[in-house]
């Protein structure tokens, strides 16, 4: 009798977290991950850095390469191997062996889809133009480098004023290219609030980059197939580089077409233990559906570590096990240039003209004691419901040793935490670590008292 198979689309986060962790679960199980491009298990999240200079070699954003996933775990990963259909019925997929240039079937008892998210492309004139660029997979970034290495653009457009948008833009700069960002909203960022956007943008203009928000871009002219300027609705923007960051969408072509139900933003519904309606079929990270903690509703994030979670949780429940994962909070972090942002929950935006009353407090305050060096600016604004007194959610606006301080205000939302109960938690404090009063700790009290 042949051994049992798990067969994996993908193979990044979700689905080699899921590989290792079926055989933990069970070393008789065959393991194959078919991944189309041409690495495994790689740092997505490492990009930024990589294409500013930060990371110096691409090889460092390699985790781990299928020779070693082969030898220490004797998890088989095929790459450049696309595949091209699920056949629930037959309990089968069909692959494309994109180098060998045929097509095969592949047998599965288990199958876990990991297909990540894609790139959202506008579909505007000039789009194919040479220079114009994205960025989602290794292969884009190490094209970008080189390109920002041999033929050193001046002046670049980024489309896209989210988290990638940013990022990029930091990268950019690092290298001494005029930067501009262009974005449909009126501030960066849309998973924070617009008065918290407002100091990010204030911080990125400081910098010397220039924004264009409120404003979407049209088109993108060219001279001899080469981009020159990026067209918005109100001016033309001179560029030699256009980065294309326009946000992502869960990636579930396959899975629409095999018939599985497909939820918000068409992501793969799954339960809490990774498992399609489908038998024995499970999917995790960014192509599935999860659920909104604060809320208990439908919620799609795309983000590394809810990926390895979820397939952590996919590869030990299909093993025998009995994992769950519950959800998230969509929490976020970021920086760019000396600016950090992070988020947590609900932010007032999603709330605004709903049922649930509720209300905000913004501290204006500083990262560590005023008279030590390194204090710098920091804003808190945290949300809560009224009358309940409970926390809905926080943003963090500032500089260096801001952001983390996040993880506070989500361990307090995991645990249902009042703002009252917030504002008394015993958070260290030194002078080089933060004043007396720690900023979330001000937040949490003014908060309490207006809830
Ligand atoms: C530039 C950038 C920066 C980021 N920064 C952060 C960050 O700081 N923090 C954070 O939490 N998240 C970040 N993310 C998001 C994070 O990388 C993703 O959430 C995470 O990689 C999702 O893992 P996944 O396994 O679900 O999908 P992916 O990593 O997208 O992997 C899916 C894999 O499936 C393959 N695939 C798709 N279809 C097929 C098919 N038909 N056949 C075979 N293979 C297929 C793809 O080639 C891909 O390798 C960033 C992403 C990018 C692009």
């Amino acid at each position: 009798m042949s051994a049992e198979r798990l067969v994996i689309v993908g193979g990044d986060a979700a689905a080699m977290t899921a590989a290792s962790q079926a055989r933990r679960g069970r070393s008789d199980l065959e393991v194959v991950a078919l991944e189309k491009g041409r690495y495994v298990s790689y740092a997505a999240c490492g990009i930024p850095y990589y294409v500013g200079g930060v990371v110096d070699r691409f090889e460092k954003l390699l985790i781990r390469s299928p020779e070693e996933f082969r030898q220490k775990q004797n998890i088989e990963a095929r790459i450049r191997h696309e595949v091209l259909h699920i056949e629930p019925n037959r309990g089968r997929v069909i692959v494309r062996d994109l180098d060998a240039e045929r097509e095969y079937e592949e047998a599965y008892d288990h199958l876990l889809i990991a297909t990540g998210a894609k790139a959202v492309r506008p579909d505007l004139p000039g789009i194919d133009a040479q220079g114009v660029v994205g960025l989602t997979s290794l292969e884009d970034a190490k094209a970008l480098r080189e390109l920002l290495e041999s033929g050193r653009p001046e002046r670049a457009v980024i489309v896209g004023g989210g988290y990638i948008g940013l990022e990029l833009a930091e990268a950019f700069h690092r290298r001494g290219i005029d930067v501009s960002i262009v974005g449909r909203a009126p501030e960066l960022l849309r998973n924070i609030d617009p008065d918290m956007g407002a100091l990010v943008s204030k911080a990125l203009t400081e910098m010397g980059i220039h924004l264009y928000l409120g404003e979407a871009a049209a088109a993108f002219e060219q001279t001899s197939g080469r981009v020159s300027a990026v067209v918005t609705e109100r001016r033309t923007l001179p560029a030699d580089l256009v980065l294309v960051a326009a946000g992502v969408r869960p990636n579930t072509e396959l899975a629409r077409e095999a018939g599985l139900p497909l939820g918000l933003k068409d992501a793969i519904k799954v339960d809490d233990h990774m498992r399609t309606p489908v038998e024995h079929i499970w999917a995790a990270g960014d192509c599935v559906e999860t659920v909104q903690l604060v809320t208990g509703g439908p919620y799609w994030i795309s983000a590394a570590t809810v990926a390895s979670k979820q397939g952590r949780v996919a590869g030990a429940n299909l093993t025998g096990g009995d994992a769950s994962f519950a959800g998230t909070l969509g929490t976020t972090i970021t920086k760019a240039g000396p600016i950090e942002i992070a988020r947590t929950g609900l932010q007032e935006t999603e709330l605004s003209g709903g049922d649930t009353r509720f209300a905000t407090a913004t501290v204006n305050t500083i990262t560590c004691a005023r008279y030590y060096p390194t204090s710098e600016p920091m804003t808190v604004k945290l949300i809560g419901e009224v009358g309940s007194g409970r926390l809905l959610g926080g943003q963090i606006v500032g500089g260096v040793g801001a952001a983390m301080r996040i993880n506070v205000v989500v361990t307090a939302l995991h645990a249902g935490m009042t703002a009252d109960l917030l504002a008394e938690l015993d958070l260290a404090y030194a002078p080089p670590f933060s004043a007396v009063w720690d900023p979330i700790l001000l937040a949490a009290r003014e908060l309490s008292a207006k809830l």
